[in-house]
C-alpha cells in the first residue's frame, strides 16, 4: 500500500541541520504516526512522501519555504516585562506563549535587558534547511473515527 491522501504512516526519522547536527529524531522503537494529506507534517516531507510504501527508507531534503519558513524580523520584538505576566523568572532560551502585534503565539525570549525583553516569534527551525533521514514502517488506511478527529490513534498517535 503506498501513501495517498488519508493513509496513516508510521516512521521513525532523524531531522539534521546542513552541519549534520541530529536537531531532532524519533525515539528508538517507537515511531510515529500521522494522517497524511492533512497538513500534519511540514509542506515538503509530506509531499515527498506521497506515493512511497512501508519498508522505504528516503532521505529528504526541505528548505525553510517548505519548511517552517524563512526568519522574519518582524516576529522578533521587545516588550516590557510585566507584559509577561504570570512567569516569575525569564531567561534566555526559554520558550512561552506570549500575545504579540500577530496575535498569541509561541516565543523564544533572547534577551533581557533591564525591565525589557526581546522576544522572537520565529519557529526555532525557520530559515534552516531540513535533512529528514525517513525508515517507513507501516502504511495503513484511517479508520472512520481518525478522520473525523483528524488525527491517528493508538500506536505514536492520539489517545
Ligand atoms: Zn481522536
Amino acid at each position: 500500500m503506498s501513501i495517498k491522501k488519508d493513509s496513516v504512516v508510521t516512521f521513525n526519522y532523524s531531522l539534521k541541520d546542513d552541519a549534520g547536527e541530529v536537531i531532532d529524531s524519533s525515539a528508538p522503537g517507537e515511531p510515529l504516526a500521522y494522517l497524511h494529506g492533512h497538513g500534519n507534517l511540514v509542506p515538503g516531507l509530506e509531499r515527498e512522501l506521497e506515493g512511497k510504501s512501508a519498508g522505504e527508507k528516503l532521505t529528504v531534503k526541505v528548505t525553510p519555504a517548505d519548511g517552517y519558513g524563512e526568519r522574519s524580523n518582524e516576529l522578533i520584538q521587545k516588550v516590557p516585562r510585566r507584559a509577561l505576566k504570570g512567569i516569575n523568572k525569564i531567561t534566555v532560551g526559554m520558550r512561552l506563549h506570549a500575545q504579540t502585534q500577530q496575535g498569541p503565539r509561541a516565543v523564544t525570549v533572547t534577551a533581557v535587558t533591564g525591565d525589557m525583553v526581546t522576544i522572537d516569534g520565529n519557529h526555532p527551525l525557520a530559515g534552516q534547511n531540513l535533512n529528514f533521514d525517513i525508515d517507513l514502517v507501516d502504511v495503513r488506511d484511517a479508520t472512520e473515527e481518525e478522520l473525523a478527529h483528524g488525527h491517528v490513534h493508538g500506536p505514536g498517535g492520539h489517545h
